[in-house]
């Protein structure tokens, strides 16, 4: 494949073999041509302004979409391009260039590297699309792909998992909105699909954010629709009483050994966690506080941790609900 430049297109020396109005010409945009070309290939795809020359059988293997394609479309002399003929797709020129790319070289996306957001989002997209079964696996394959995000904000997945559709990753996405800040630094590793990767961290979170938008890498706001927003307000105060019922309760209970600093102390923790400002802490387990170990005594220590547990367990059950969302079972049936 040749060299090209940073967004993998450039000018093509190539002929047009038809003629045309010169004042059309001109309206058109510049054509462009991808890294995606082999000289010898005998197709050329057109999507947006950008060509790739690849190889049709490569196309029809891949795809049954293609297949048929290729099948009923009638050649014209009037659409050749550099001596092959030409079709013309709908999609966006990044997600074509990343499916013909996966289509002619599958060892550009090793497996065990993390993919960039363009790209699970062109597998997804491409995959369902032309019924090209290992695309849409990959796109969506949990634990590998989805911590790849390292240049999209959580709005552009939640839009995403929306679009392609790709339900099961809502809850957590929405869960890690109403947790983070905006400001908080968009790369992020962590499983969408598994509660036990999500960011261990209690961060300071105002309900504000929500209704921000997230600056994406072009310097755009990417907000998210007013049904989302609303599911993370509401869903954070769901998330809050949770977990002051749930994962923080017994902290309001008298010691167990009957021991008066402990219930004190008790206390005065569960002020401190479930007072202004409030913050989502997750996941719950995660969060026991080593220094509890010697503010509490051994038996409210054993039974907190204990409690935590269970609750970290109670709370990723409930997770789509908060967000009025599918049970699990139903988001993740294919
Ligand atoms: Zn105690």
């Amino acid at each position: 494949m040749p060299s090209s430049d940073s967004d993998g297109v450039s000018h093509p020396p190539l002929k047009r073999p038809r003629t045309e109005d010169s004042a059309k010409t001109q309206d058109r945009p510049p054509i462009l041509r991808s890294d995606v070309w082999y000289d010898d290939g005998n197709i050329i795809v057109i999507a947006e302004s950008t060509q790739f020359k690849v190889f049709k059988g490569k196309l029809s293997e891949a795809s049954t979409i293609f297949q048929d394609m290729f099948l009923v479309s009638t050649p014209s002399t009037d659409d050749v391009l550099d001596g092959c003929p030409v079709i013309h797709i709908s999609d966006s020129a990044e997600d074509v260039r990343h499916m013909l790319r996966a289509i002619h070289n599958w060892q550009l996306y090793p497996y065990q590297d993390l993919l960039p957001f363009a790209a699970v989002r062109a597998f997804l997209r491409m995959g369902k699309k032309y019924n090209i079964h290992y695309l849409w696996e990959d796109g969506r394959q949990p634990g590998d792909v989805w911590v790849a995000i390292s240049s999209a904000t959580l709005h552009d997945v939640i839009r995403l998992a929306w679009e392609t559709p790709l339900l099961c990753v809502l809850p957590q996405a929405l869960f890690s909105r109403c947790s983070w800040p905006t400001s908080w630094n968009r790369s992020f590793t962590g499983n969408l699909e598994k509660m036990d990767h999500c960011l261990p961290y209690p961060l300071r979170y105002k309900r504000d954010d929500i209704l921000g938008g997230e600056i994406g890498d072009d310097g755009s706001s990417v907000k998210l629709s007013v049904e989302d927003t609303l599911r993370c307000v509401l869903g954070r105060e769901r998330i809050l009483e949770f977990q002051a019922k749930h994962s923080y309760g017994w902290l309001q209970s008298e010691c167990i050994s009957s021991s008066p600093p402990c219930t004190i102390a008790k206390l005065d923790t569960f002020g401190q966690l479930c007072g202004p400002p409030l913050k989502i802490r997750c996941p719950p387990g995660v969060l026991w506080v080593a220094e509890w170990d010697e503010t509490f005594c051994s038996k409210c220590v054993a039974f907190g941790k204990s409690v935590f547990t269970s609750s970290e367990e109670a709370l990723w059950k409930a997770l789509p609900s908060f967000f009025d969302l599918p049970p699990w079972a139903e988001l993740k049936a294919p």
